[in-house]
């Protein structure tokens, strides 16, 4: 049977060397966030802090959050309970019951609307699928609340809550899906794809 060799274990650092190693790095970081906190005392360094919710935050206009229904210029919903957003949406949040359309034989329409907002996501596939600009994500994103019942968002509440200030009229023609890629918006439409403001 063969000899295995070892080596002698190194020696440990003494307790005194590893502490100061740790006191030295803790000193060095304290510096840093002094430093830092002198600079944006005396506004030498801005400040990214907000003091929300007194302070708005604005994202960008393709920020995804809250849902919404549109409307069409005569005020009925304009979703016809196609089911492609539900279909697409990977979370399975969206529930929709559709029922015939009292004046139009060929359509339907949502007898009830509703998404489950613990489960979404906010990926946006719903309003991708949509043929006829019916659900978007709007700029809304603040949504805390202690009630249970105000996390499943009801076909009203989509249409007309108190935030979209009566409701989101599509400008888009009854026929018209999605423009395409390629299409350039007009000012028109610019402005359309919903701005109603943060609340
Ligand atoms: S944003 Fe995504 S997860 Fe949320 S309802 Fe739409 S498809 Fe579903
Ligand atoms: S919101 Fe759009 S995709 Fe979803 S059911 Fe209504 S029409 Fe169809």
């Amino acid at each position: 049977m063969g000899v295995i060799k070892v080596a002698r274990p190194p020696k440990d650092r003494s307790i005194f060397h590893a502490a100061l190693g740790y006191l030295t790095t803790i000193a060095q970081g304290m510096g840093v966030t002094l430093k830092i906190f002198i600079k944006q005392l005396t506004h030498m360094e801005k400040t990214e802090t907000l003091e929300w919710p007194e302070q708005a935050v604005t994202y960008g206009d393709r920020f995804k959050g809250k849902h919404f229904l549109t409307k069409r210029p005569d005020g009925q919903v304009r979703c016809t309970a196609c089911f492609l957003c539900a279909t697409a949406c990977p979370a399975q949040c969206i529930y929709i019951q559709a029922g015939q359309h009292p004046e139009n034989a060929t359509e339907k329409f949502p007898v009830r609307f509703e998404i489950d907002i613990l489960r979404c996501v906010f990926c946006g596939y719903c309003e991708e699928a949509c043929p006829v600009d019916a659900i978007r994500l709007g700029p809304e994103y603040a949504m805390a609340d202690t009630d249970e019942k105000k996390w499943v968002y009801t076909k009203d509440y989509l249409v007309d809550r108190s935030e979209l200030h009566g409701g989101i009229t599509s400008i888009k023609l009854e026929n018209e899906k999605h423009p395409s890629i390629t299409h350039e918006p007009s000012a028109e439409e610019r402005v359309s794809v919903v701005r109603f403001g943060h609340h």
